[in-house]
């Protein structure tokens, strides 16, 4: 019932002459690797799919599968971090070219597409202000200009969103968040059309990175209740993004089930649940929202998201710290921004806690 560990780095040649088809950890065939790739292409109704090392490592790969010297890429201007960093500083430094878009915004596509335009790239909730953008909009916008589409789905995970549904070429994970769910390891997935993967595939063999047996193992245990989790953060976010709207001190939540929210009804219509993702300002100095923060007893002040364990960060502080207080007011992060990513303690514990903290 369980698929053991093949903690073998080579297996017996089977008399293959394709290099592709040895049986080698770097080449990402092992046993392992293929019960995973099955299992993360079925849950999103997908074609194909591909492990990686990193969130990161599966992302930029795909980029680099696509983009030569000389390409363009339309990117959405919120970006997480490392992508953002990835696109417009390294992308650029080997003569791709990146134009940032407002992902709802189809004019400014249209204006800023070029003759020699790859690749869209999205992502389904944005970080930290949990916006979705017109996202079947932006995936028939480049099957029209053939381009390739990219989603970061990670935020949503494949219970919520299903890219391949709507028309994307390839969906990209930080399979460390929801798909493992336990934040004890760090992996990458690629999952979308057969001839895509197949590419981003050989690109992942060159630039080497592989995911670990002993991570597949673990990221395959905890795909087994990633329904359940996902159905249970779900409800649990939006009961605490309920609650957080009654506190006095809270000036505004950000989480796309409130009807309050700017993509209310655009998430209402592409996703299967609003995710466990939630932001809310606060009025106060830096030190006092930290002081705040210091006050919950179960949420953590960690990065990262998609555990078991409620996890707080002020943007302002950790992924938002290099843009200046100006950049940062211009993209709505406010310096009372608190992030939390809902994890699986009981709801009520869960707004006992901020209510405390708050108060
Ligand atoms: C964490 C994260 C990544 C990067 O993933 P790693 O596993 O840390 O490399 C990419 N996109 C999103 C939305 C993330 O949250």
């Amino acid at each position: 019932m369980t698929l053991p560990i093949f903690q073998s780095a080579t297996f017996e040649w089977s008399g293959t002459t394709d290099y592709h088809e040895i049986r080698y950890g770097r080449l990402s065939n092992t046993p392992n690797h293929v019960a995973l790739h099955d299992k993360l292409a079925d849950i999103e109704s997908a074609e194909a799919a591909l492990v990686a090392s990193s969130g990161m490592a599966a992302i930029s790969t795909s980029l680099l599968t696509v983009l030569s010297a000389g390409d363009h890429l339309l990117a959405q201007n919120v970006l997480y971090g490392g992508t953002f960093d990835f696109v417009t500083k390294d992308l650029p430094s080997w003569g791709i070219e990146v134009d940032l878009v407002d992902g709802h915004d189809p004019e400014e596509w249209k204006e800023k597409l070029r003759p020699n335009t790859r690749a869209f790239y999205v992502e389904t909730i944005s970080n930290p202000l949990m916006t979705v953008s017109n996202l079947d909009e932006a995936a028939r916008f480049a099957r029209e200009h053939n381009l390739l589409s990219f989603i970061d789905n990670t935020f949503a995970s494949p219970i919520n969103f299903r890219p391949a549904e709507h028309g994307f070429d390839l969906s990209l994970h930080s399979a460390t968040k929801y798909l493992n769910g336990h934040s004890d390891l760090i992996a990458g997935a690629i999952i979308g059309r057969r001839e895509v993967v197949d590419r981003v595939k050989i690109k992942l063999d060159h630039l080497g990175g592989s995911l670990d047996p002993h991570a597949c193992f673990l990221l395959n245990r905890g795909l087994k209740t990633l329904g359940l989790r996902i159905a249970y953060q779900n409800a649990s976010a939006q009961a605490l993004a309920e609650a957080l709207e009654s506190f006095d001190r809270v000036r505004a939540v950000h989480y796309s089930g409130l009807p309050g929210h700017r993509d209310h009804q655009t998430a209402s219509r592409l996703l299967d649940g609003f995710g466990g993702m939630i932001s809310f300002e606060i009025n106060g100095s830096g030190a006092e929202v930290q002081e705040r923060i210091d006050r919950l007893t179960i949420a953590t002040d960690a990065p990262s998201l998609g555990g078991p364990e409620t996890l707080v960060t002020i943007p302002a502080n950790t992924s938002h710290a290099g843009m200046t207080p100006e950049e940062r007011k211009m993209s709505g992060i406010a310096g009372g921004l608190i992030r939390v990513s809902v994890g699986l303690e009981g709801t009520q514990d869960l707004i006992d806690d901020f209510r405390q903290a708050l108060s």
